[in-house]
């Protein structure tokens, strides 16, 4: 990677962030096995920090939380390999993840992360494919993967991985409980073998979608197929989930939902205060709680551009750099210190 006027970046600090899933119908099950999905995909604020430093050849993982593998079965190594493979890179690297994101809580922590790490190590490695160029490999990772190659507000098909960002945005405010147990997404998917119908009639998401999601009045249509499969594989949840949907509501959600297939449970609100209202009567139930926003497209895009923006400043002036230290990825929303908003839908 020669660089005209400075040394090349050795390290990249980028946000990998966690999705949520507004709504999820499961249509029936596929000859390869898989199952065919239609869900709405959300990029949210809450994420993992993910640093990679460039090394000469040898490629590894480190994290920080104790349920996430640190060698091949961490999905972020795996998409690394892939690349290299794809690429016919010689290279390496260290690619470090500092864990925010709740593990096995239907947040696609690690789907998140692999994408990230495809679409940063493809700057530093300078392979140059593009989002669009990683879908392939995207898809060979995980079904989740290739949307966080795309953000916001998104259309999932296929297995969830065939995405279409929406020409509607959402932005919303979410009280999030992501109980400290973790549910398997392919049991999930076994129980829901045992009770499928085909479903292809099934139409909440095309309502959705074809509502113009005029205000509030398009989220209640919304549902989670996986919702009792997911309750039938972890039935200490079920009385939890109750009272957790029983609060959010009343708390004004727009939306309450398990996201994917759980654990976490997720309420939508139109405004912060609710959100906080309904934020602090979890916390005095006991629950642990976490709050965040959404992402759109354009600030999703946004966040990726000054991200990978800021390593070619970083080469191109790498002395400058050195007198203004701190720049290493902005606090607060991608959004760029947005004044908290309402939920509200906009045209991308
Ligand atoms: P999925 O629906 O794919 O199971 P999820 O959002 O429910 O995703 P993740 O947090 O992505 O859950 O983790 C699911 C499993 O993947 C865990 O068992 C974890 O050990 C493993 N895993 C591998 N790599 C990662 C990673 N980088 N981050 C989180 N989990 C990872």
């Amino acid at each position: 990677m020669a660089v005209k006027g400075g040394a090349p970046a050795r390290v990249l600090r980028v946000r990998a962030f966690a999705k949520v899933n507004l709504g999820l119908e499961v249509l029936g099950l596929r000859q390869d096995g898989y199952h065919e999905l239609r869900t709405i995909f959300q990029t949210i604020d809450l994420h993992d920090d993910v640093v990679i430093h460039l090394r000469p050849r040898a490629l590894d993982v480190e994290c920080d939380h104790p349920l996430v593998p640190g060698d091949e079965g961490n999905l972020a190594l795996r998409a690394a390999l892939e690349l290299r493979r794809h690429a016919r890179v010689t290279r390496g690297a260290r690619i470090e993840i500092a864990k925010r994101i709740p593990v096995g809580g239907g947040l696609g922590g690690g789907s998140s992360d692999a994408a990230a790490v495809l679409l940063a190590l493809d700057r530093l490695w300078g392979v140059g494919l593009g989002p669009a160029g990683l879908q392939p490999l995207a898809r060979r990772l995980g079904a989740d993967v290739p949307f966080f190659l795309t953000g916001g507000t998104a259309l999932g098909l296929g297995r969830g991985d065939e995405v279409y960002p929406l020409w509607t945005q959402v932005r919303a405010h979410l009280v999030i409980v992501a109980p400290d147990r973790p549910v398997s997404t392919s049991a999930v998917f076994a129980r829901v073998d045992q009770s499928l119908t085909p479903r292809e009639n099934s139409n909440t998401i095309f309502r959705f979608v074809s509502s113009d999601l005029e205000g509030l009045r398009a989220f209640p249509v919304l549902t989670n197929d996986l919702e009792r499969a997911a309750l039938e594989e972890a039935p200490d949840l079920a009385p939890q989930v109750r009272r957790i949907r029983g609060i959010l509501v009343r708390g004004g959600a727009v939306l309450a939902s398990l996201s994917g297939s759980g654990s976490s449970f997720f309420g939508l609100y139109d405004d912060a205060r609710r959100a906080r209202g309904a934020q602090s009567v979890l916390r005095d139930a006991g629950f642990e709680v976490l709050r965040a926003r959404t992402v759109t497209l354009d600030q999703y895009r946004g966040f990726w551009a000054r991200s990978l923006r800021g390593l070619r400043d970083a080469r191109v002036s790498n002395q400058a750099r050195s007198r203004h230290h701190g720049d290493h990825g902005r606090q607060g929303h991608p959004g760029g210190g947005r004044k908290a908003q309402g939920l509200r839908v906009d045209r991308v």
